[in-house]
């Protein structure tokens, strides 16, 4: 019997199982990953900023499979050589594949800046989101002993979409943060430094100012055209005048490094031609060198023809490339050609707190306030439903379908 291994319970992993479990093609599926629990990756900076319980962000792997044609393995994953096709665990074990699928998703980029691992928080799986959110209460607490105003700063590093969207939920959890610091709310500081001016580059500009302007009127103070050097203890070393090269300090008892993400470092330490733990995909997923290897997600990069640029890292396309990674490898075991990958968006859209979001529905409309943030949960939610299954979506889903 073939045996297809899949690395990674993310988005794109477990997309690829629920469609291969469906077919039943003969063919046996060992599921790894390092935690026993799938975790919506785009919610992350709710558990972070504390407006969701980490437990309303997760579901068990267990749900998703199939016992009858699928072997779920608890563990991390440490190499993959696929000269031998084979995969190595941390617990031991060594896994034989006729095919394999790598969707072992993201880690943190510092671009080698000198004191980010060690002084600032990274924000990158349920784990690290729940340490930031208990840093912060901690902080918070402490304030009520030594009234130093750097426990009630928080400094979001990076204006991207994720640092966009966390400061949204910052912001939402400003007022619960002033009472347990006995300030008032506005005495809780939210700044966001950022290398360059024009943000959000996936949206058009007017779109980005106004999702900047909002979070603005809110009080959240923007450091844009600033790059961030180095990060000491407690402080953001950023540049302040690109010529002479002069810094400036801003300190804080809360800092959040939010500048980018690159792929599993798996990727890097398996020999594949990647950039940052991204390999560029044939336009059917595949590995270039290995044509029973597909790799899906975050470290994986297919160019977009339209754009003649790789397709951007989201949820949306983690999904589809699952889908068609498993499609491909049913092809392959039946003889038929392989297809090539196509993505149509069903929108783009950042939430900025629970009730404001800016972006655009499919490529062009674009979409603000409450109607975009309606719109952004019913993206969450198919995705939820197509992922985890109906049983996830009442669970989970933002939308109370009871009322
Ligand atoms: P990003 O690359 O989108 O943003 C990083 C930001 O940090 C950029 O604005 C960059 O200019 C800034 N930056 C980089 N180095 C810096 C420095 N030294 N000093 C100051 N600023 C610096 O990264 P992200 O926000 O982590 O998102 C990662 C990926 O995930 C992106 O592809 C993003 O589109 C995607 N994402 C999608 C969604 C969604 O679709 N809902 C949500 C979150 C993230």
């Amino acid at each position: 019997m073939k045996e297809i291994v899949i690395l990674g319970g993310g988005y794109a992993g477990l997309r690829a199982l629920k469609f291969l479990q469906k077919s039943k093609g003969g063919f046996h599926i060992t599921l790894v990953d390092r935690n026993d629990y799938h975790y919506e990756a785009t919610d992350l900076h709710e558990v972070a900023a504390g407006t969701q319980p980490a437990e309303k962000i997760l579901y068990p792997i267990e749900d998703v499979v199939d016992p009858d044609v699928t072997t779920f393995v608890q563990a991390t994953v440490e190499k993959i050589a696929r000269d031998k096709q084979e995969v190595s665990l941390d617990n031991g074990e060594v896994l034989s594949y006729d095919y394999l699928i790598v969707g072992l998703g993201f880690r943190s980029e510092s671009f080698g800046i000198p004191g980010v691992e060690e002084n600032s928080l990274p924000m990158v799986d349920v784990k690290t989101s729940i340490a930031v959110h208990d840093h912060i209460i901690e902080q918070l607490e402490d304030y009520k002993e030594t009234q130093n105003p750097d426990d009630l700063k928080i400094v979001v590093c990076g204006a991207g979409f994720t640092g966009v969207e966390l400061l949204g939920a910052l912001n939402d959890a400003r007022g619960e943060y002033a009472e347990i610091a006995g300030v008032a709310p506005e005495r809780i500081e939210l700044y966001v430094v950022e290398a360059v001016t024009r943000l959000l580059p996936m949206f058009p500009e007017s779109l980005a100012d106004y999702g900047v302007a909002k979070l603005e009127s809110w009080g959240i103070k923007f450091l844009t055209g600033k790059p961030i050097k180095e990060i000491k203890p407690q402080t953001v070393v950023y540049q302040t005048n690109a010529e002479t090269g002069e810094t400036a300090e801003l300190t804080a008892n809360t800092i959040i490094w939010t500048t980018g993400v690159s792929g599993s470092k798996v990727i890097d330490e398996s020999g594949f031609s990647a950039r940052r733990g991204r390999m560029m995909v044939d336009s059917d997923l595949r590995d270039p060198d290995y044509r029973n290897v597909y790799l899906v997600g975050d470290c994986s990069a297919v160019m977009d023809p339209e754009s003649n640029r790789p397709y951007p890292t989201t949820a949306q396309i983690s999904l589809v490339m699952g889908e068609l990674a498993a499609k491909n490898i049913l092809a392959q075991l039946s003889g038929r050609e392989t297809g090539d990958f196509a993505y149509t968006s069903l929108g783009t859209v950042a939430s900025i707190g629970n009730t404001h979001a800016f972006g655009v529905v499919g490529t062009k409309t674009p979409v603000k306030g409450y109607a975009a943030s309606a719109l952004k949960k019913v993206i969450m939610d198919k995705s939820l439903l197509e992922t985890g299954g109906s049983k996830e979506l009442l669970a989970k889903g933002r939308f109370d379908l009871y009322h």
